[in-house]
């Protein structure tokens, strides 16, 4: 399938294009606002051209670029395959994280992002380090079982888990490669125990203060009813 700048540089789209937009993480529909002109790409001929795009949910702008295929007088054909020049980011609750260990899960999950698996590899493994000279004491442990949780609760074959343990909480500093398959099972593995190491705890905490204030505000009420009838009795 193909796309076409016409003559009058009206554009063509063979179909309509969604995808999932990096501001407003909605999977919607990218509107061709900016097309190269005719002129212009009979002018130059290149070989790829940029088009802007308005994210139909948000309307921010997003830029794609794709082939020219062929050049004939009453059009110009574009491959329809839009390559995005922005990858929308991993998302993550970071305010729940230390200041610290924010920094370098950031970057890791940045890394996965734009597809440099072998980086984000070694962020992951730098993230627990983090968290580790954070928390101290027992906080390797603790990784780990979350770590093996996840492998129990996927299931992550044994060949996959193996790799990813090593990269995680090996003592060697040579990190195995990472292809996109097992960086996948890594990206949801790593999301997971950092949910749960910081995420969970946190928000528990917080409903369980709260339900106790409200408790032992609802007992003193009781109370002062209690105290009330006695006075009046
Ligand atoms: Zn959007």
């Amino acid at each position: 399938m193909s796309n076409y700048v016409n003559k009058d540089n009206g554009f063509e789209q063979a179909e309509t294009i969604t995808r999932e937009c990096p501001h407003c993480g909605s999977h919607a529909q990218l509107l061709p606002v900016s097309t190269p002109s005719f002129e212009a790409l009979n002018a130059h001929r290149p070989r790829h051209v940029g088009i802007g795009f308005r994210c139909a949910a948000c309307g921010e702008p997003r830029f794609g670029r794709v082939a020219v295929r062929a050049f004939s007088p009453s059009r110009v054909e574009l491959s329809s395959n839009v390559v995005e020049v922005e990858r929308p980011l991993e998302r993550f609750q970071y305010r729940y994280l230390p200041d610290a260990v924010e920094r370098v899960f950031r970057e890791a999950l940045q890394c996965y992002s734009f597809g440099c698996y072998n980086a984000f590899a070694s962020m992951c493994r730098r993230t627990l380090q983090e968290s580790i000279s954070d928390m101290g004491g027992n906080a390797r442990m603790r990784w780990y079982e979350l770590f093996k949780d996840v492998v129990r609760i996927g299931p992550i074959d044994t060949g996959t888990a193996q790799t990813l343990e090593t990269i995680l909480f090996g003592t060697e500093s040579a990190i195995p490669e990472l292809e996109a398959d097992k960086a996948a099972v890594l990206i949801e593995t790593i999301k997971d125990m950092v949910y749960q190491g910081y995420v969970r705890t946190s928000k528990l905490r917080a409903a369980l203060k709260m339900r106790r204030y409200f408790a032992e505000e609802q007992a003193n009420k009781v109370t002062s009813i209690d105290d009330h009838r006695a006075e009046s009795a």
